[in-house]
């Protein structure tokens, strides 16, 4: 058995340092590309969701390399993310290429599954073995979570320009060369260091922004023409409303465990939506009005084309503006998305705050530790 699984920022790093502790064979594909896209729009419908299309270019080019079984996560509720997994193997299958596909899922409570299908792709691996594995892959999630949040921080306020991308893409391009949690966790500690050495601006105050919508195109750097980075580039701190680890402790980790979930956002997000209507879409409401008592400057929500749940969001979104008071763009992304016109109304954005900056007294966002 050799597995594969999508790529969605970074995912592959907790996917992979999981594999490793259980002794799998597997195939990371290339990273999200042209490529990918190009394979996914000529096998899938044409109305698919974005993140789908990505996910066949990744799943088609890890097959060529030997993959024979996909794992992927899925979801209950009224959204298209429950249907992938058997989306992909229909697709697959209908084409020619001969896979399995497994999916974490669980229901609430239902440890016993998610172990048993955990076991399913575990190599022989003991319950004990399993439950470790685990432990450990979440961890990695975790620490991976903190070393972006730690470049959200350095990007906008660094003197040396680029230092930043410079010490976290030597992390990205060795992480693929270290095996397990255990050296994994030593590669994301020493790049926090490297990151917190970097020489910052004293008595800088950027502008902050949260990015809000769905999960696949903020996490994913290719979808969003590296917004993060770019937005950093230009003097602004960033905070995504839904990192990976997050995600994880969320939708795996409590539902396994019979947890009661963050509600926060569902909390904020009542008066003008109270029910979940799948996807983001109300995480998108709550955290645009939870960034906005942060005192952020603006809001940025991006949705693939066709989302439905973040449609309603968008639809939402003006009067939240209007009545909380803080900017809100939003971006749409699709295959025919060009770079150019998605930094351009970035920009315009982001000159629309700084203008609303010079006229308001803001007090100095202090930059976190790493910990
Ligand atoms: S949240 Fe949106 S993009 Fe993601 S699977 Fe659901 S409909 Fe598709």
């Amino acid at each position: 058995m050799k597995i594969t699984f999508p790529h969605m920022g970074n995912t592959f790093i907790l996917t992979k340092a999981l594999l490793d502790s259980l002794g799998v064979d597997y195939v990371i594909p290339p990273r999200n590309s042209k490529k990918d896209l190009q394979i996914g729009i000529k096998y899938c419908p044409e109305m698919a969701c974005l993140p789908l299309k990505l996910n066949i270019g990744n799943f088609v080019q890890a097959i060529e390399q030997g993959a024979d079984t996909i794992l992927m996560v899925g979801g209950f509720g009224p959204c298209r993310l429950g249907y992938y997994g058997e989306m992909h193997q229909e697709i697959l299958m209908d084409n020619g290429f001969k896979v399995d596909v497994v999916i974490l899922e669980v229901s609430k409570g239902q440890v016993g599954e998610f172990i048993n299908r955990v076991k399913k792709l575990s190599n022989g691996s003991s319950y004990f073995k399993i439950i470790r594995a685990v432990k450990d892959a979440i961890k990695i999630a975790h620490y991976v979570d903190e070393l972006e949040r730690l470049t959200f921080k350095t990007r906008p306020r660094e003197i040396i320009k680029g230092e930043t991308d410079r010490i976290y893409s030597d992390f990205l391009n060795s992480v693929a060369g270290v095996k397990g949690s255990e050296q994994i966790g030593a590669l994301i500690r020493d790049t926090g260091q490297k990151l917190l050495g970097i020489q910052l601006k004293k008595d800088f105050s950027p502008i902050r922004v949260g990015i809000v919508g769905e999960i696949y195109s903020i996490i994913e750097p290719f979808t969003n023409f590296n917004m993060e980075k770019k937005l950093g580039y230009m003097g602004i701190e960033v905070d995504r409303s839904i990192m990976l680890s997050y995600w994880i402790k969320e939708h795996i980790v409590k539902k396994v465990l019979f947890l009661n979930k963050n509600t926060a956002f569902k909390e904020a997000a009542k008066p003008y939506l109270g029910a979940m209507i799948g996807g983001h879409a109300q995480e998108t409401i709550g955290n645009s009005i939870l960034y906005c008592r942060k005192g952020f400057d603006g809001v940025i929500q991006i949705y693939p084309l066709t989302c439905m749940p973040e449609i309603v969001a968008d639809s939402i979104l003006p009067t939240i503006s209007r009545e909380q008071g803080i900017p809100v763009l939003t971006l749409i992304v699709d295959e025919m998305t060009g770079e150019e016109g998605f930094i351009t109304r970035i920009e315009a954005f982001v000159d629309l705050l700084q203008s609303r900056r010079e006229t308001e007294n803001i007090n100095e966002t202090p930059i976190l530790s790493w910990n």
